[in-house]
C-alpha cells in the first residue's frame, strides 16, 4: 500500500529531528521509503512564542495495516521525544502523521484518514506536490484544487534531504 507521512518538529534540532526520523522510516522492515520532500521552515500557526516548525513528508510503501502504520510511528515518536542529555532526560518534538493511505477513508476515534488537517496544511500539500504528486485527496478533491485554495503562504524550502531512496 502506498501511504504518505508528514514529519515535523519545532523543538531540539528539528532539522535533525526530521531527518532522523526519516531515516528511521528508511530502515524499518515493514517500511519502503519510496520519496522524501524537501525539508520546508514553517510559521506555528495561530500559537505565538513558539519556534518555527521544520517539516517533511514522506512516501513509503508499507504491508502494515493502518493501525500497525500508526503504532510503529508513535513508537518513532517515543524514541525522540526523550533524548539524554548531560544529566536528565528533555523533551524533544517529533510528530509523525498519517496523511493517506492509499484511497482509504477511515473516521475512527484513534485514526482518521486522509488526516483531517490535511486540506488546510501548506506544510503538507506543498510538499506532497513538489514530490511531482498529482493526488486526489479521498473526501476533499486533487491536490491542486486544495493547493489554489490556500491563503497566501509562508513556506520556506531549507534543504533537500540524501535519504538514499528512490525519486
Ligand atoms: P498529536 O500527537 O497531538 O498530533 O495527536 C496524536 C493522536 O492523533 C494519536 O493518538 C492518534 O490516535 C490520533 N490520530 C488521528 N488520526 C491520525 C493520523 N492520520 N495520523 C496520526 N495520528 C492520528
Amino acid at each position: 500500500m502506498l501511504a504518505y507521512i508528514g514529519l515535523g518538529s519545532n523543538l531540539g534540532d528539528p532539522e535533525n529531528q526530521v531527518l532522523r526520523a526519516v531515516q528511521t522510516l528508511r530502515q524499518l522492515p515493514d517500511i519502503e521509503l519510496l520519496a522524501c520532500s524537501a525539508l520546508y521552515r514553517s510559521r506555528p500557526m495561530g500559537m505565538t512564542g513558539q519556534p518555527d516548525f521544520v517539516n517533511a513528508v514522506a512516501k513509503i510503501s508499507t504491508d502494515l495495516y493502518p493501525m500497525e502504520l500508526l503504532a510503529t510511528l508513535q513508537e518513532i515518536e517515543q524514541q525522540h521525544r526523550r533524548v539524554r542529555t548531560a544529566q536528565r532526560w528533555g523533551p524533544r518534538t517529533l510528530d509523525l502523521d498519517i496523511l493517506l493511505y492509499g484511497d482509504l477513508q477511515m473516521h475512527t476515534k484513534e485514526l482518521q484518514i486522509p488526516h483531517p488537517g490535511i486540506s488546510e496544511r501548506e506544510f503538507v500539500l506543498i510538499p506532497l506536490q513538489e514530490m511531482g504528486e498529482d493526488l486526489m485527496i479521498p473526501g476533499k478533491g486533487s491536490l491542486r484544487e486544495l493547493i489554489d485554495r490556500l491563503p497566501e503562504y509562508q513556506l520556506t524550502r531549507i534543504a533537500t534531504p540524501d535519504v538514499g531512496a528512490r525519486p
